[in-house]
């Protein structure tokens, strides 16, 4: 017998609540309205509509997923970030309602760069999905982008996301680690590097711990890892005037800032994100 969606979104709510989920309802109303193709909103006036088996079986197996607490976007595949949508895979980390901070503080910047010199290049080093560079681009219509990644998944998963979006004239992508194969000098750096402390790691919620990949999780003994070898060859690639933008960990604004400021850089701006604890930073050179 063909279910209703009201029957489905209480029937998915109780056993994601009976798995100990907190935001069940939430999580069974987007599950159901992001397989079905429909607004929460449009899904909510759809209540007596009926679906049929097979979407019922889907909708059935994608909340079995979420009561083993895989998060509702992997399970989806895809989530919005900056008003654009970007597809997840095994090797990038699920974009942060957090990180929008930094693209925020990073658009100021490139729009001043690309008034004065009509164009402005921006790197994006461990660009995951892309996210922050993409949702930069879309903003910036003069701006050039260079995602670079360890991961060849997460490479093409990028190469996707500037596909679907429509960047993909203006974004290119490149395997490197950190700044090991990058070539020439950027108006703008910007990363979201893995800054957690190793042994943090294994105490992350399971969502975290066994959905987002390791390596963009985990940022060695003291979270810094990233942050030294970037801060190390980052003079070499930046052009004069430009900015480096960075996310970082709650408790790491002074330990970033002494890592760039004993290369040649000073703190030019920081922000906080939406939970009140710093989130990032922005660097230029000293004297610039
Ligand atoms: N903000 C992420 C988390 O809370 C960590 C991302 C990172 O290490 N860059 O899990």
């Amino acid at each position: 017998m063909a279910e209703t969606l009201d029957r489905l979104l209480a029937e998915s709510r109780d056993r994601l609540k009976a798995a100990g989920i907190e935001t069940a309802a939430l999580d069974a109303r987007h599950l159901i309205s992001g397989l079905l193709g429909l607004s929460l909103a449009a899904l909510m006036t759809r209540g007596g509509e009926t679906v049929d088996d097979a979407m019922a079986a889907r909708i059935r197996a994608a909340v079995a997923r979420r009561a083993a607490r895989e998060p509702v976007y992997r399970i989806l595949g895809e989530r919005e970030f900056y008003g654009l949508t970007f597809k997840l895979s095994k090797d990038t980390l699920e974009p942060r309602p957090d990180t929008e901070t930094l693209v925020d503080c990073m658009i100021p910047h490139m729009r001043r760069i690309a008034a004065r010199k009509g164009s402005c290049r921006i790197v994006d080093l461990g660009t995951g999905t892309g996210a922050i560079c993409l949702a930069i681009l879309h903003q910036v219509l003069e701006a050039r982008g260079l995602g670079t990644d360890i991961s060849e998944d997460a490479l093409a998963t990028a190469r996707d996301n500037a596909e679907r979006n429509g960047l993909s004239a203006r974004f290119q992508t490149l395997r490197s680690n950190w700044f090991d194969k990058v070539d020439g000098r950027f108006d703008v750096v910007v990363s979201n590097p893995p800054y957690i402390r190793s042994r943090i790691v294994d105490e992350l919620e399971p969502e975290v711990k066994l959905h987002d990949p390791a390596a963009a999780l985990d940022g060695g003994d003291d979270g810094l890892n990233a942050y030294r070898a970037i801060a190390l060859h980052a003079d070499r690639h930046l052009e004069t005037d430009g900015v480096i933008g960075l996310e970082i960990g709650f408790d790491q604004k002074q330990a970033v800032t002494a890592l760039f400021v004993a290369q040649g850089f000073r703190l030019h701006d920081s922000a906080k994100d939406l939970g009140g604890n710093d989130r990032v930073l922005v660097f230029k050179r000293d004297g610039e």
